[in-house]
This record gives C-alpha cells, structure tokens and sequence, in this order.
C-alpha cells in the first residue's frame, strides 16, 4: 500500500518580509565595500533619520543581516551613539543563503548566493535528458549537493527558473522540454525527493518562475559593468540558447504577464520564414536563429570527412578517452548530439560554419527592433549560452537594427552582451527566491512618487 504524504512549506520557519526602507537600505549596504554610518544612509536613499534609524535595527536584531560596531569617530550630528562612539554597518553576506537551480533545456545548473546576493559556490551543472522524474532527481541531487559547503539552517530556500510559463509551482508550457514536463507539480516533485533524503530543506520555501524573468532579474541586480541598475531602468534581456527568450524589467520591476506568459520573443512570426518551429507554428524566430535552427542547418557539414570537421569536435565530446575510438552507437548518436556551440567551435576554421552563424544576424536584427520601437528601452542585455556566437553576427544584427529602429529609439550602444554567459538565470532563481521571501529589491534614492510606488508594490505582494 502507498501512503500519500503531504509536503507542505513549514511557515513558522519562514522570516519576515522587509519594509521598503529596510529594503533600500539592504541594497545600499550591498554596495558598500566599508561599514556606513545611519547618517550615510540617510544621504543615499533620502529616507528621513527615524526612518533608517527603525529599519537598521530591525536589520540589525530581527533580521541579522547587519553587523553592527560602534567606533569614536566624529560623523556630525543625529547619529546613534554609544559611550560617545558612533554605529558602523555592513552587511554579513553570510547572514542567510538562496539555492537556485536552473532548469535548462540541455542542462541543470545551481548555485549557492549570500545576502549579498553574490555567489558562494562554483556553478554546478548535469546534463537534462529531457525526463521530468531524472530532472527532479537530478535538481534534488545538485541541491544537496549545494548545501554540504554552507550551514543548512541558513538556507532560506530554493528558486527554480523554468524554460517556460508557470503557474504557482506547476508548469504550463514545455515548448523545448517536451510533453513530460506539461502540467507537472514541479515544485511538489522536488521536495518530495528531498524528503525522501531526510533534507530539512523539504519544508522550506521552494518558487519556481519563467528563466526569462530570472535572467532580466539577474542582469539588472548583478549585470556588470555594461550595466548599471539606476541608469538601465527599462532593460531588455535576450536568451540566447536552445531557444530565444526574452525578460522584461520595466522602471525596475519585471513584468511577466497572464499567468506569467509574456516574453514569448521566439515565437514572434517572422513574415518571410516557413520553417517549423518546435511550438507547432511555422517561422517562429526561433525556428531560423536559435542555436538548435543553426545546428539544423549544419547538418550538412557532418558529411565532411574526418580531421578538422565539425563531426571532430561532436565525437571528441563523445570519447571518454581521446585514444579511444567511437563504437557504432555512439556514431548513430553524432547528429542528435550537434548543438549550435558546436557550430560556434568550428566557425573558427570554418566559412560555411561562419556563414551559418551570419546569417542569423538578419532575423535576429528585425525582431529586436520590434522590441525597440515597442518598448524604447535603456539597455538590451545578449545572454544566453549561445551568445558567444555574437562575434559572428554582430555587425548584420546591429546594422538590421538600427535600419528598421524607430530614429530616436536608437543608441549605438544599446545593445551589450552579457557578462553572465552561463550563470544569470541561475543567479536569478535564487534573487527571485529572495524576492518571494523579502518582497521587490528598491535601490536608490526614494523620490516622492517612486516611495509611494514601492510601498504599494510590497504591501500588495
Ligand atoms: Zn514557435
């Protein structure tokens, strides 16, 4: 007989959600690479000294997420002080920690954040055959996995960033995933294999989200120095990859749409293709730019002989021992086994590769500057695992871009390439984990309307 169990979220567990202030203040102190006084933070998000006052030690006593010292150290006045000496704050990045695993359609990645939303562990990742019960398993696996180098009882929980839209923690679409991942209870499935490990974990808080709205999250809070949160207000992320998605941070909040849908950038109709596109439509974008319609077309090239062809480089992944040689099955296996890296690898002897990579710069070009006349947006982000080939299309996809931009929609530098290749929509499962809990990262200094908006947006989430 089989006894149901049920896995519940054990809320008693779960800490409180930050104010707006005590949110603002904790970006703030991300920032800081030295301890800041009451008066400094005052300066910087403009909160009135009560205000910052009641949020630090809150911070600092019921959420610990800020270590306090006092030194004698003149600062001017209003400061709180002990004995004559002033209070200093930094944020312990070791506070509290955020899984976040990342769903792909080829791969499964983690990672481990502190509080100070940066990462405390190397990016871990298994290759996804496409199984929802081997992807449970195998999230499970790298979550425990995640959790032998940090204290468990500080881990807060578990994001989990999907290829597809969701509804709570059920998945609804499975475009490049397959059937097998319809309609499951994703998130049920992977605390169930984590309480068949005994890990406490089962019953802590465990969202699952769009990757494409983990990925903008993820740009916009940790992008680098092509990327700056107060200036690239209205950010585009597009994913390049098994797929093309795209994330959307408007004003800095991440719009995802009904039930989570929005961002469905690849299937946007390209009038002048035919292709079939995996979503059962004919020329969506991602059926002739997406790394899996560039490794369609270099099918051809596997015909090449051997000895600096692009089937060298599949079978080379494909050996176990370079000396060895490829059974039978495994040369069955070559064609199934291209991916659009592949091409990537063999663009750099090769012109028909080269060629191939080329032209996905024209479609790819157009669909942006729909995007741009749409949206006018600050900065569009390349991401994705197959951004790498942007070196090859580059200077068609810009020139498409601006030819069919609306005028003053274009800056020649409004495009940039990520500096986050592999981790972003990992990272961002995790910061979207933290979002769930806290309520929405505000940064910055708090103009008058913009206060009153963030306040509406974390009270009412
Ligand atoms: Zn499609």
């Amino acid at each position: 007989m089989t006894v149901s169990i049920r896995i519940a979220e054990d809320r008693s567990q779960f800490p409180t959600r930050l104010s707006p202030a005590e949110n603002r203040i904790l970006s703030e102190l991300r920032e800081c690479s030295h301890p800041v006084t009451k008066q400094m933070l005052r300066d910087r998000t403009l909160l009135s000294l009560t205000a910052v006052n009641l949020a630090v030690d809150r911070l600092v006593k019921q959420h610990g997420f800020l270590h306090e010292e006092f030194k004698k150290e003149q600062t001017g006045s209003g400061q709180r002080k002990r004995g004559g000496a002033t209070g200093f704050y930094r944020l312990i990045p070791t506070a509290e920690y955020y899984i976040g695993i990342d769903l792909g359609a080829t791969r499964i990645r983690s990672c481990v954040l502190g509080a100070d939303l940066k990462s405390k562990a190397r990016l871990h990742s298994v290759p996804n055959i496409g199984d929802f019960q081997d992807a449970c398993h195998k999230a499970a696996d790298l979550v425990l996995e995640a959790t032998k180098t940090i204290p468990v009882e500080r881990v807060a929980g578990i994001g989990i960033a999907y290829p597809g839209s969701v509804i709570g923690g059920i998945t609804r679409s499975a475009v490049n995933l397959g059937n097998d991942f319809l309609n499951r209870n994703l998130v049920d499935k992977v605390r169930r294999v984590l309480l068949e490990r005994s890990s406490p974990l089962a019953h802590r808080k465990i969202v699952l989200a769009h990757n494409s709205s983990c990925t903008v999250l993820a740009e916009r809070e940790r992008g680098g120095p092509n990327l700056s949160r107060r200036r690239d207000r209205n950010l585009l992320s597009i994913q390049l990859g098994k797929g093309i998605g795209l994330g959307v941070s408007l004003d800095g909040v991440i719009y995802e749409g009904t039930d989570g849908r929005a961002g469905e950038f690849g299937h946007l109709i390209m009038a002048e293709a035919v292709v079939p596109c995996a979503c059962g439509k004919k020329g969506c974008l991602e059926a002739v730019a997406s790394a899996s319609a560039v490794a369609r077309l270099a099918l051809p090239m596997l015909d090449k002989p051997e000895g600096q062809s692009i089937r060298d480089i599949v079978a080379a992944e494909l050996r176990a021992d370079k000396k060895q040689r490829l059974t039978s099955k495994q040369i069955e296996q070559i064609p199934r086994m291209l991916e659009g890296r592949h091409v990537v690898l063999a663009a750099e002897t090769d012109e028909f590769a080269r060629q191939l990579l080329r032209g996905i710069g024209q479609p790819l070009g157009q669909a942006i500057a729909f995007l741009v006349n749409l949206y006018a947006p600050d900065r569009i982000v390349l991401g994705g695992r197959f951004s790498p080939a942007y070196p090859y299309f580059e200077s068609e996809l810009l020139r498409t871009c601006k030819a069919n931009c609306w005028g003053p929609s274009w800056k020649d530098d409004l495009i940039v390439l990520t500096n986050l290749p592999e981790e972003a929509t990992c990272w961002g499962a995790a910061i979207n984990l933290f979002e769930h809990i806290y309520g929405r990262i505000l940064f910055g200094a708090v103009s008058r309307i913009e206060g009153m908006k963030g306040r509406r947006t974390n009270e009412q989430s």
